[in-house]
């Protein structure tokens, strides 16, 4: 299965003119691209190979729930996937494993693919305490897989991203990844799910990554925003 890059733009660039132009520069297959919520629709027509993701959505289908947006409306816009809980959105906005994982079955409920990020403060890891963290955001996110059967058999997928790792030009070892990814992949045996590895992914790193069939694909930042970058990591990506 050829493994799969998701770009997550955060909050860039700043003008349409550049996300339209940017989207162009790198749309290819096994690319998912996640620009802010009010560049998906110009986005999504400038693509032709890559799927379009988004970056957050709220757990409720529709009502009165100022400054949301729902699965439903990001559904019916051509968007195929959906970044939940990101550490960023934890973070800096308060989400807790429980707003997560009503996000999560908003996502599912409405045939969107949620990218559920996981992973452990530098704090966390020093304590020796990275799976226990991750065994209960898994846990906690993925609560509606476990009381509603049905749901089993939609695809899902688990970013695990050392919050440390994020943003920093600092990532995690191989070797670690790769137990990790082990780890979660034991987690969720029961459920058809893919994992990812987040944190200063790189053209220059991308491969001691991606080789491993342990990954599934890398969720991408800072570099997704540089054309000649996430070009280098899609080709990577193609090839492992
Ligand atoms: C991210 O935001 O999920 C991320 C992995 O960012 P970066 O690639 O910049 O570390």
């Amino acid at each position: 299965m050829p493994k799969l890059i998701i770009a997550n733009w955060k909050m860039n660039p700043v003008t349409i003119k550049e996300a339209i132009t940017l989207a162009k520069a790198i749309d290819s297959n096994g690319l998912v691209i996640a620009p802010p919520f009010p560049f998906l629709v110009e986005v999504g027509h400038a693509i032709k190979k890559a799927a379009l993701g988004s970056q957050d959505l709220f757990w409720e289908d529709v009502g009165a729930f100022t400054g949301e947006v729902s699965a439903s409306q990001l559904k019916n816009l051509g968007v195929t996937y959906a970044i939940v809980g990101h550490s960023e959105r934890r973070r800096y906005l308060g989400e807790t494993d429980d707003m997560v994982a009503k996000k999560v079955a908003a996502a599912l409920r409405n045939g969107l693919i949620p990218i559920l990020c996981v992973g452990e403060t530098k704090e966390e890891r020093d304590s020796g305490e990275t799976k226990e963290v991750v065994e209960h955001q898994l846990k906690k996110g993925l609560l509606i897989l476990n009381q509603q059967p049905a749901t089993k058999n939609q695809n899902l997928i688990v970013a695990y991203e050392p919050i440390w790792a994020i943003g920093t030009g600092n990532p995690d070892t191989p070797k670690n990844m790769i137990e990790m990814a082990a780890y979660i992949k034991s987690q969720i045996s029961n459920l058809k799910s893919q994992i990812i590895y987040g944190g200063s992914v790189s053209g220059e790193n991308a491969e001691s990554f991606l080789k491993h069939k342990e990954v599934d694909g890398a969720l991408v930042g800072s570099a997704s925003l540089k054309k000649d970058e996430i070009k280098k990591i899609i080709k990577i990506a193609m090839r492992c």
